[in-house]
């Protein structure tokens, strides 16, 4: 395959606007890299596409010469689905423009930008659209999955803010898809992920936002998880809308509002952010102190580009990680036991438990308006997240992250969950259970779309 490839690519390179490498090309490796270090995979060919039109080359080439496809956006996928070995891995670091109309509050979004240029470009007019909280993710992956954040609880997901997108689907059409034009594909690609074609343009809708905003931080050392997160549930239950708390199991940063003897200890963490009036923030935190005095906290106000970055070295690119995700309804106490049980027995300081808060302008938005994999009602995204500098401590975090999560299962929703938290095993079924009834609609329009499957390294939906 690998050969075949090798004798074509004169040819892609002679009808593409953007760079085509081969595995001796300068820039190959930087091309092929993906942000989770236990994944490496080797492309035949890495089409660097500079538009929609390239990448309908590289879609019709692959077809041609019987290439698996990799599409990479930001490379954040924790499984690495992203990369290929001896495919065709279609790149689109390249389409990362970002252009934003303040007067219509609209940003058009190339489909390869990083979260980052979105934020920095519509702060630029102080406006915003909810995304997530690494400012390197890719912008395509995680919209195409859902893409939950900040400003979900205000807001919503990403695709709840999404206006149109121009795709280019597997028989090489650039397509556009909005409510009006090809609305079938437009719902699918609001949750479905890569399934239905390569997202060249993004169109968001976009809201006022800071560009200061109220931050947060309390901690609590890991003998007060139980009361912590029962404190949480509580403190959770009467939140005001403009407020947004992310729970998590993490070890303290070496930060400087962090006193040097808890640096790296683990414990519990409630990050509380605000995107209204100051005194409600203030009497969240407040509440939280006096129900359960933390072990040291920090609260300021700031920009809300510095708060998107605030996560981004904790999460660099280079280390090993894995993912498990879940949805919980509510921190029963059943469920807190099976979490302060599990908590301790992490090895890697990196290995992260993080619990996002979906409700309120989520819950607004119908269970079937998007193909979302998950439930509106309120409850919690939960995230185990093993994650280790080396592959030694790498092993031994993946399997407390697969028995943490087999634990959790009985008191969470089941074995569903956010598609782009599933890492590699028991895909298929993990994938069919996140859906639930919107599979069978979603597995038509992918047999609309992409009968042969072309688009497979994904949260994979098989046509019907
Ligand atoms: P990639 O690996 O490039 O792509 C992921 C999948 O989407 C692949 O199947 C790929 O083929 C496909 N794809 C990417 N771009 C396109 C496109 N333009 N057209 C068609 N298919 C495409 N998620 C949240 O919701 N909120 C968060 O706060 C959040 N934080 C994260 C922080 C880190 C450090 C990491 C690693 C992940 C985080 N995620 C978060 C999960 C994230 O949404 C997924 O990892 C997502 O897949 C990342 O997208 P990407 O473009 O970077 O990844």
């Amino acid at each position: 395959m690998t050969q075949l490839a090798g004798s074509g690519i004169g040819d892609l390179r002679r009808t593409m606007g953007g760079p085509v490498l081969g595995p001796d090309d300068p820039g190959y490796d930087d091309s092929r890299r993906l942000w989770n270090a236990a994944i490496d995979r080797r492309p035949a060919v890495i089409a660097r596409c500079q538009s929609a039109a390239d990448v309908s080359r590289a879609v019709l080439f692959a077809t041609e010469h019987g290439l698996e496809i990799a599409v990479r956006g930001g490379a954040h996928s924790p499984g690495g689905s992203s990369g290929v070995d001896d495919g065709l891995m279609i790149e689109l670091s390249l389409l990362n423009q970002v252009t934003v109309d303040p007067v219509a509050k609209r940003a058009r979004v190339g489909g390869g930008a990083l979260l980052g240029q979105l934020d920095a470009a519509a702060q630029e007019h102080g406006l915003a659209t909810p995304a997530g909280m690494v400012s390197h993710t890719g912008a395509g992956g995680l919209t195409l999955g859902g893409g939950m954040g900040w400003l979900t609880r205000k807001h919503g997901l990403s695709i709840d803010n999404l206006v149109s997108v121009e795709v280019v689907t597997a028989d090489g059409q650039i397509r556009r898809a909005s409510e009006d034009e090809n609305p079938d594909l437009f719902w699918a690609v609001r949750g479905g992920g890569g399934n239905f074609g390569v997202v060249t343009e993004f169109e968001f809708r976009l809201h006022e936002v800071g560009p200061m905003i109220q931050f947060g931080m309390a901690f609590w050392p890991l003998d007060q998880g139980t009361e912590m997160l029962r404190m949480a549930r509580a403190v959770v239950a009467k939140l005001p809308d403009e407020v947004n708390v992310v729970i998590g199991a993490v070890n303290a940063p070496p930060a400087p509002f962090v006193p040097a003897q808890h640096h790296f200890q683990p414990g519990y963490a409630l990050i509380v952010t605000g995107f209204g009036s100051a005194e409600e923030h203030a009497q969240v935190m407040d509440e939280i102190r006096s129900t359960l005095p933390p072990l040291f906290e920090f609260a300021d106000t700031m920009p809300y580009v510095v708060l998107q970055q605030m996560l981004d070295e904790q999460n660099a690119w280079g280390r090993h990680a894995y993912d498990k995700g879940f949805y919980l309804d509510d921190f029963t106490d059943e469920a807190i036991e099976v979490i302060t049980e599990q908590v301790p027995l992490k090895l890697s300081p990196l290995s992260v438990v993080l619990f996002y808060r979906l409700d309120n302008a989520y819950s607004k938005v119908p269970e079937d308006a998007t193909a979302f994999s998950g439930s509106r009602r309120p409850g919690y995204a939960g995230f185990i997240v093993a994650v280790c500098p080396t592959p030694e401590l790498f092993e031994q975090d993946r399997a407390w992250a697969r028995s943490f999560w087999a634990a959790m299962v009985p008191f969470s929703r089941g074995i569903g969950a956010y598609v782009n938290a599933i890492s590699d095993e028991g895909v298929d079924d993990r994938v069919r259970a996140s859906y639930g009834d919107k599979y069978d609609r979603l597995a038509t329009i992918k047999a609309k779309y992409d009968p042969q499957n072309i688009f497979h390294r994904n949260a994979n939906i098989r046509p019907a």
